[in-house]
């Protein structure tokens, strides 16, 4: 056999695929095999009865049917039979990403074009159960029963940021001059969210201090008016900054 030649090459694909078939079919259905070789007819008990199966030149076992005349390939007419072997795990992986790793029905309906799988939707659900990049995607979203909303996010408001949560985002670099007095150092962003309308503002506080932040609550204050309430979403921000800002926001 010429490996260098194309349709040599193609031969010896076909080959190996036909003997990888039929050492398949011959730990699946070697009863049955035997039977068909010796043109006796199978028994009444036999769970391929209903797919009038018979062996094709290669001796690979294959549904018969009505369809011999149709205009169709050869292997979408009389399809191959097999079911659940650990090769035929690989040919349904195969088939999985094929179609970019698509669900049940799709990788069945692949698969169908050429093969007859016994409990086909069954194991080929068991097979991409077992898929790992598919493991997020089938992963369950969160459904947990939550609590009733405060009040200050359900009351009726005349403008947005009345309400108010405060967390800090970071830590980010924060650049103060730029050539040769170069010079950056630690900062965060204030984040406050709406809770009306979810609305977010955000603001650079230059260190973690008080008054690093009461300076970014005056500039959010004088863009967005005086807030009602504001809550502190995460407990980051100390609680000397939670007593000055309690302070402020009463005005
Ligand atoms: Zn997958």
């Amino acid at each position: 056999m010429k490996i260098g030649n194309d349709v040599s090459i193609l031969k010896y694909y076909g080959d190996s695929e036909t003997l990888w078939l039929k050492y398949i079919q011959s730990q699946l259905f070697y009863n049955e095999i035997s039977i068909l070789d010796r043109k006796i007819e199978l028994d009444r008990n036999s769970p391929l009865l209903t797919l009038n199966p018979f062996l094709d030149e290669n001796k690979i076992l294959r549904v018969g049917g009505r369809l011999a005349n149709a205009a169709i390939e050869f292997n979408r007419k009389f399809s191959i039979i097999i079911k659940a072997h650990p090769l035929v795990t690989l040919l349904i992986r195969y088939f999985h990403r094929k179609c970019l790793h698509g669900e049940t029905q799709l990788t069945l309906s692949l698969l169908r074009q050429n093969f007859q799988l016994i409990r086909g939707r069954q194991t080929v659900k068991s097979v991409i159960y077992k898929c790992i990049p598919c493991a997020p995607i089938r992963a369950d979203i969160s459904n947990e029963l939550m609590g009733a909303l405060p009040k200050n996010r359900t009351t009726r408001l005349t403008r947005h940021f009345t309400h108010v949560g405060i967390d800090y985002a970071g830590p980010v670099q924060v650049t103060i001059h730029r050539g040769r007095e170069y010079k950056s150092h630690s900062g965060n962003i204030a984040v406050f969210i709406c809770f009306a309308t979810r609305a977010i503002y955000l603001e650079l506080v230059s260190d973690y201090t008080t008054e690093a932040f009461l300076v970014a609550l005056k500039r959010f204050v004088s863009r967005r008016g005086y807030l009602t309430r504001f809550t502190v979403i995460e407990g980051r921000i100390s609680k000397v900054l939670v007593a000055n800002v309690t302070k402020l926001s009463k005005g």
